[in-house]
């Protein structure tokens, strides 16, 4: 159905590659798995009102939309090849499918993934995009692994999404700081996967994920798939120079424990391994900072920055408890 749809997409997000013996167009897609890799696969679904706020553009959903499965490849050290896009839309717009499908090409072409095949129907504006991507057999990261004693580090800067939403929520007044604001939107709106930061930690991290729902709950994720605890320390946090610059202390530290949407990965490592790690993450330009450490037991802690452990009935941290 919606042919002229399909073929805006179809043109708009054309990448040639060689594995790709079908496209769009047929029954099916057909895709050669190179010989001797693992295929790495991973779908996740936004929805307009839950995932992304209604007036966000076009192609900043058709960005994100791919950027959180990318995410997810990244997390497992996968290298991405192809992808699919089932579409619900609440009516046919060529405009907005130009948009959408010209922002899932800007950051699909900056990784040479194609998009193969996929489906569109009408409903509540809806996006589910699945990604297939290579790893060498043995190789890929995964939430277990991590051993007492490893460290726990982070790419980039925590809890900038989770201030951009904030800051589209409560309209503030135009002023110097509106380069703050826009920089904490855009976090929002058009998250970086880490792939190359994900690559990077073959055969170095013992476990890793991106902090899609919040650190706290993410590296919760860690802790119950190694079974291990974890200890946060929260003045180590690395915050963005727009997030402090824009909510007090306080809530910055809970946007960063908690917020979600950041799209970094949060790993463990041997310590032995964090000074090598942490240079090569810098080369690659997102950086690596760590944040804590793994310890027996279960579940996170989180240290304050007057040495006490943070009670877990504090304030903003109510979805974490859950
Ligand atoms: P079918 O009824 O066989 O599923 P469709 O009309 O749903 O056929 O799709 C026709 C072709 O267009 C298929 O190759 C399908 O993968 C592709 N396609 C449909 N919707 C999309 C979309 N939103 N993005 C990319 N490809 C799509
Ligand atoms: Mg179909």
């Amino acid at each position: 159905m919606e042919f002229s749809l399909i073929d805006r997409i179809r043109e708009r997000t054309a990448q040639p590659r060689d594995d790709v013996r079908l496209g769009i167009g047929d029954d099916a897609a057909l895709l050669a798995v190179p010989a001797g890799q693992e295929l790495a696969v991973a779908i996740d679904t936004l929805v307009e009102g839950v995932h992304f706020p209604p007036g966000t553009a076009p192609a900043d959903i058709g960005w994100k939309a791919l950027a959180v499965n990318l995410s997810d490849l990244a997390a497992m050290g996968a290298v991405p090849a192809w992808a699919l896009l089932a579409l619900t839309l609440p009516r046919p717009d060529a405009d907005f499918i130009d948009g959408l499908a010209d922002g899932f090409a800007q950051l699909a072409r900056q990784h040479r993934l194609a998009l193969v095949g996929g489906d569109t129907t009408r409903g509540p504006l809806t996006l589910s995009v699945a990604v297939h991507g290579f790893v060498p057999p043995g190789q890929a990261l995964t939430r277990a692994g991590a051993r007492a004693g490893d460290s726990v580090l982070v790419t980039g800067t925590l809890g900038d999404a989770a201030a951009g939403l904030r800051c589209l929520q409560v309209p503030m007044q135009m002023d110097v700081r509106t380069s703050m604001r826009d920089a904490l939107v855009e976090r929002l709106n058009r998250p970086v996967p880490r792939l190359a930061a994900g690559l990077a930690l073959r055969n170095r991290a013992s476990a890793c994920i991106d902090v899609s729902d919040g650190l706290l709950a993410d590296l919760g994720h860690i802790c119950a798939a190694s079974g291990v605890g974890a200890e946060v320390d929260a003045a180590l946090l690395p915050r963005s120079p727009a997030l402090l610059g824009l909510f007090e202390e306080a809530v910055a530290r809970d946007f960063a424990l908690t917020g979600g949407d950041d799209y970094e990965l949060c790993f463990s490592v041997p310590a032995a391994r964090v000074a090598e790690v942490q240079t090569d993450l810098a080369r690659l330009g997102c950086g690596a900072t760590r944040i804590g450490r793994i310890v027996t037991g279960e579940g996170v802690r989180v240290r304050g920055a007057d040495g006490r452990w943070l009670e877990p009935g504090h304030a903003g941290w109510d979805h974490f408890a859950a």
